[in-house]
């Protein structure tokens, strides 16, 4: 057994260098779908863009123009729960914080929700919000079930 670390000398040379030679070449295809495979599970989109160029360009149909940008789902204001589905009402523009001061930032219609599922929460307006933000939170959220995306069944 030879020391992969050393160099090759000789016939061990010779070997090595027609092993490569014989060696199939592997198709643009080939190195496509393998870093398409190793990719896919990737959340960065410049890799993921990358490997889709690289898939297009094998099959020979890579755009000669670039689409232009596809528009990323809104994202949603932090004071939404991640089980509530609804989108947001508008702009951030209040702090919600709970009893022990930590909060979050939200549109009105998840600072309502977020408020209302809160024991002792209050409402703040951000510095840039429209007059009477708070307030339009506070009253909403009084009428406003806690967890209101919960669904709830009869009897409960
Ligand atoms: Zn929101």
């Amino acid at each position: 057994m030879s020391d992969i670390r050393q160099p090759l000398y000789g016939d061990a040379a010779t070997r090595a260098r027609e092993q490569l030679a014989e060696a199939p070449v592997p198709s643009d295809l080939d190195v496509a779908v393998s870093v398409a495979q190793q990719l896919l599970g990737s959340s960065s989109v410049p890799a993921l863009r990358e490997s889709l160029r690289l898939l297009l360009r094998a099959l020979g149909a890579e755009p000669t123009t670039l689409p232009d940008a596809v528009e990323p789902p809104p994202l949603r204001c932090p004071a939404a729960y991640p089980q509530d589905p609804t989108p947001c009402g508008g702009p951030t523009v209040v702090t919600v914080l709970d009893r022990t001061g930590a909060g979050a930032n939200g549109c009105e219609h998840h600072g309502a929700r977020l408020l209302a599922s809160l024991e002792g929460g209050r409402v703040y307006p951000l510095p840039d919000a429209p007059d009477g933000a708070a307030i339009r939170v506070f009253k909403a959220a009084a009428s406003t079930l806690p967890y209101a995306w919960v669904k709830r069944g009869e009897g409960q």
